[in-house]
């Protein structure tokens, strides 16, 4: 697994990035560039001095002749480079953004485990942030670079033959004294990464609390439980430490260009003294003299400038390279060649399954071995953090045992093609998440197909939100949240839970549904709602059920009871309820308390 990548590596992997966004064209606009902006710097050092000697020997024909030429060939140059200028900005910031989205769907498949992981966390912050956050870093920045070096390079060679004809000399020290300032680019830059890891960390603690601050959906939140002051604080807090640290680093930046201001002067100096005395000595006419004059000063400022654009192309294609680094870590995106199994119907078989969360000493699931046959309705319950909730992780592929094995239809969950085998799950997670998208969206997402629209109302009707769709003047066309749309709603806790079953039923060639606590949110009529349509939730695909409301088991072939990570009690409803002593037989009964005679308790599928 590679950490680094050199620059060529890191310009091969560019140039791919501008011929996958099909931009194969701006290469012509670089050339394009580079040639007018070049020409345009040596001509303007060039011409005037046609134009002075003119007026020296009062000759108007030169004079009207040079004036037109030089205004012409100005005019034509400006004008290519500006236009080339602008298509280029665009297009390389669209090329940045088609590699964000490459990151954005290979960030899919990072491994689960990480998304928990802080260290994780503050690698792709530097990562991402770094290389594709900004225009003029990183990424985009070190095509924006390239861009404004050629033209820098084609000044610099043009003017240095003309001065070197003139004297050599000059263009030596020139060009020694920009070497040195080079180098001293190159430790400002250094001085500058070296920084930066602990620069972005703080930059991302300080944003937690200015975003969070701001997310309307905390909004609630901080109102209520008055945490805005502490907000406030902590952001004030690292935000000062961000700002010293960040101020700091400037101000030592800055003892980096002090040099190159000597040695912009050292050069006029010399080149003032040198030209004099070839003027004074009849050598050269006075426009030659102001062309030498501003050539030295275009010369050492182009040289200043494409060393400086190198040390940045340097400082951006490390941040790049990081990038890369991150992209292909194996580790994060684990090329799993899995394989494609029957999935049809689908059996679960769970064999001495123990499991720690990373950084954690404790096991949040002991030596559970637990078969569920396919069709059958598993109910899991315990008391919290009793390890229910990480075994549904673990059945949906996004951890994998610690010890033990899983087995789907008799193979090994991690020999399975994870993408096709989550096809084929549905899942109602406890926390539903609604995007900014119309309702419709929210359930089939991008497909415009009208059999799936159709399939899409029935879910809805099923999932008991059919008339509260029906009820906004766009029905199911609604956008939900107010992101994108300011028109948006938003729905309830409730209102979520019954879109997410919604989904759950609209994906109906699934084999297995995992259901974390389904009715939680909802109240009494729509809890036995769903109940009532439980059997057209399931159908007929293998379940299993989170469920503190008990009521909910009776649905159930089996019960298995949690406690600590381990399984204490298993078996049905009327074996577990016959155990006098038995906790699920506890548990019940004291809910049933709650829940008189009840509505629920008496459904039967
Ligand atoms: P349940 O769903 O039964 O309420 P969980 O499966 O969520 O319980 O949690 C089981 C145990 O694992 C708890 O002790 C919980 O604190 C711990 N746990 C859950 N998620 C994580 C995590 N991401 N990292 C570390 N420990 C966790």
């Amino acid at each position: 697994m590679k950490t680094k990548y050199s620059i060529w590596e890191v310009f091969k992997f560019q140039i791919k990035g501008i011929l996958e966004a099909n931009k194969s064209f701006i290469f012509y606009i670089f050339i394009i560039y580079a040639f007018s902006a070049g020409i345009l710097n040596v001509v303007t050092v060039l011409f005037p001095r046609y134009i002075i000697d003119a007026i020296v020997v009062q000759n108007i024909n030169d004079l009207f002749l040079w004036i037109f030429i030089y205004g012409f060939s100005i005019l034509v140059l400006m004008l290519l480079s500006t236009i080339s200028q602008n298509i280029f900005s665009g297009n390389a910031t669209a090329i940045k953004f088609l590699q964000a989205r490459i990151f954005f769907k290979k960030y899919r498949h990072v491994s689960y485990r990480y998304l928990e992981d802080p260290t994780f966390q503050a690698k792709r912050s530097t990562a991402l942030w770094a290389s594709l956050g900004n225009n003029d870093s990183g990424y985009e920045g070190t095509l924006r670079s390239l861009f404004r070096l050629f033209p820098q390079i084609l000044t610099v060679i043009g003017l240095t033959i003309l001065l070197g004809l003139f004297r050599p000399i000059i263009v030596i020290v020139a060009l020694l004294l920009s070497l040195l300032q080079y180098q001293f680019d190159l430790r400002g830059k250094k001085y500058k990464f070296e920084h930066r890891d602990e620069l972005n960390e703080l930059e991302r603690k300080a944003n937690y609390f200015f975003l969070t601050g701001h997310d309307f959906s905390f909004g609630k939140d901080i109102r209520i439980n008055q945490i805005q002051e502490q907000f406030f604080a902590n952001h004030k807090e690292k935000s000062n430490i961000f700002t010293s640290l960040f101020k700091k680093l400037n101000v030592m930046g800055f003892r980096f260009s002090i040099p190159g201001m000597f040695f912009i002067t050292i050069t006029n100096g010399l080149t003032y003294f040198l030209t004099a005395n070839a003027y004074m000595s009849g050598e050269i006419s006075i426009g030659e003299v102001s062309s030498i004059i501003w050539a030295t000063l275009a010369i050492t400022l182009g040289m200043q400038r494409m060393f400086t654009e190198i040390a940045k192309i340097k400082e951006d294609t490390s941040y790049t390279s990081e990038y890369m680094a991150f992209l292909e870590n194996d580790d994060y995106f684990p090329k799993r060649e899995g394989i494609e199994i029957e999935l049809e119907t689908l059996a679960i078989e769970l064999v001495n399954v123990s499991f720690k969360y990373p950084n954690s000493d404790k096991f949040a699931l002991k030596n559970i071995s637990l078969k569920i046959n396919s069709g059958d309705r598993l109910a899991l319950v315990g008391i919290n953090g009793s390890g229910k909730t990480t075994l549904v992780k673990l059945l949906c592929g996004f951890y994998e045992p610690t010890e033990g094995t899983i087995l789907i239809n008799g193979v090994d969950i991690k020999t399975i093609d994870l993408e096709y085998y989550r096809n084929k799950l549905a899942v109602i997670f406890q926390d539903v998440l609604v995007y900014a998208a119309s309702i419709l969206e929210n359930i089939v997402g991008l497909s415009k197909d009208p059999i799936e629209h159709e399939k899409a109302m029935q879910a809805l009707k099923l999932a008991g939100l059919y008339e509260k769709t029906k009820s906004f003047p766009k029905e199911e066309h609604q956008e939900l949240l107010k992101v994108i749309n300011p028109s948006g709603t938003d729905f309830s806790g409730g209102e979520k839970q019954k879109l997410s079953i919604a989904r759950a039923l609209y994906k109906e060639d699934t084999s297995l549904i995992i259901l974390d606590e389904p009715t939680a949110s909802l109240d009494a009529i729509a809890e036995k709602e769903i109940y009532d349509n439980f059997k057209t939730l399931i159908n007929n695909r293998t379940a299993l059920i989170i469920s503190h409301r008990l009521a909910s088991t009776r649905f159930c072939d089996n019960i298995v009871l949690f406690e600590n990570g381990e399984i204490l009690e298993y078996g049905t409803h009327e074996s577990l309820m016959n155990k006098e002593k038995g906790t699920y037989r506890s548990m019940f009964l004291t809910q049933g308390k709650y829940y008189q005679k009840g509505a629920l308790q008496n459904e039967t599928i």
